[in-house]
């Protein structure tokens, strides 16, 4: 159930709504908007009968909420959600593009691909510090190492950085270095892990799980906004499918989908979903054509020695294409649809 306020409601009003939620045993969770406040109503076990709170003064609507998630549904809160990350915004009306290598493995390494992804246009760098490997004998990060190499290139180059938490164990250390906290595909469902993100202040960057449905992709959302974090980047980075002609099959339908559910920003990872370099740029194109809010692409400067995922990481100069291609392909959909 949302209720919505009338636009000139006074926060006496508010207060006065909220409490009388609480009393019915319930959980408001009020929802600024542009125009006015709405006041979700969440923990009910089953319908709300919205006649309870519709003679309150001040309400204007009680409007039920016919979708499994609440907080992250556009039922609950229309307009789309931006967030800001250092000098950028991530959301609507513009493209971000954040790339970097899978891992990071030296500080010549990343310095090096950060200032060349950072001359090609890029607005944030990735890179990983703890690495979720198939194989517990394939590197696994540089860890903390690895995080104090990010947080120097962040000084060096003056772009926020985005950087992978694996555990719970592990979140505050992370939490104290990156600008924004990935969750990776193996981890959607973790949901200690989700929760402990809702309780930071940092954006999340929420990868959709590689057999994970529209539906538990947004309630894995949902944990995390339920837990006082809104700034919740969702991400699509492919599913596994029978195909072997790609790592994974990069569901870009998901696209416009998340973007009619909820106003939760979506960005596009080709990197992984295709997982060989050839098909990295086209996919690309397609995501910004099916208007992601933004990419996050791997790049390495010398792939063939890369620790992790070399095979699927562009050439500094491929990235240098790929934005401008990606810049033009968004300017021309603005120029028509605005
Ligand atoms: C990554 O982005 O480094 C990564 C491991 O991605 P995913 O969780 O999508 O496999
Ligand atoms: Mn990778």
């Amino acid at each position: 159930m949302l209720l919505v306020m009338d636009q000139k409601a006074t926060q006496e009003q508010i207060d006065r709504v909220i409490a009388t939620v609480k009393e019915h045993g319930l959980t408001p969770r009020p929802i600024p908007g542009g125009q006015r406040v709405s006041i979700g109503i969440l923990n009910n076990k089953g319908p709300v009968d919205g006649s309870l709170f519709l003679g309150l003064p001040g309400v204007k609507d009680a409007i039920p909420v016919t979708r499994p998630y609440k907080l992250v549904s556009r039922e609950v809160h229309p307009e789309d959600t931006l967030i800001p990350i250092g000098d950028i915004t991530v959301g609507s009306g513009t493209l971000t593009m954040i790339a970097g290598p899978c891992a990071i493995e030296s500080e010549e390494q990343a310095l090096t691909i950060a200032r060349h992804v950072k001359q090609a246009g890029a607005d944030l760098f990735r890179g990983g510090a703890f690495k979720p490997r198939t194989s517990p004998y394939s590197f696994q990060g540089l860890g903390k190492q690895g995080l104090e190499i990010l947080a120097h290139v962040r000084e060096e180059t003056g772009l926020s950085v985005v950087t992978e938490v694996l555990d719970y164990e592990n979140f505050d250390l992370v939490e104290k270095y990156a600008d924004v906290i990935q969750i990776g595909t193996r981890n959607m469902q973790n949901f200690t892990l989700l929760r402990r993100a809702g309780l930071s202040v940092k954006p999340i960057l929420l990868k959709r799980g590689m057999a994970a449905t529209i539906d538990e992709w947004l309630m894995a959302a949902e944990y995390i906004l339920s837990e006082g974090n809104d700034k919740v980047i969702l991400c699509e980075r492919g599913v596994r499918t029978f195909v072997n002609h790609s790592r994974n099959t990069l569901d870009l339908s998901a696209v416009p989908v998340v973007k009619n559910e909820s106003h939760l920003p979506i960005i596009v990872d080709p990197s992984h979903a295709a997982g060989r370099r050839d098909q990295v740029i086209p996919l690309s194109r397609a995501a910004v054509a099916v208007e992601a809010h933004g990419l996050m692409v791997e790049v390495h400067h010398a792939p063939e020695k890369a620790l992790s995922d070399g095979g699927q990481s562009l050439y500094p100069e491929q990235f240098e294409g790929l934005c401008r291609q990606a810049r033009s392909i968004y300017n021309n959909l603005h120029a028509v649809t605005e």
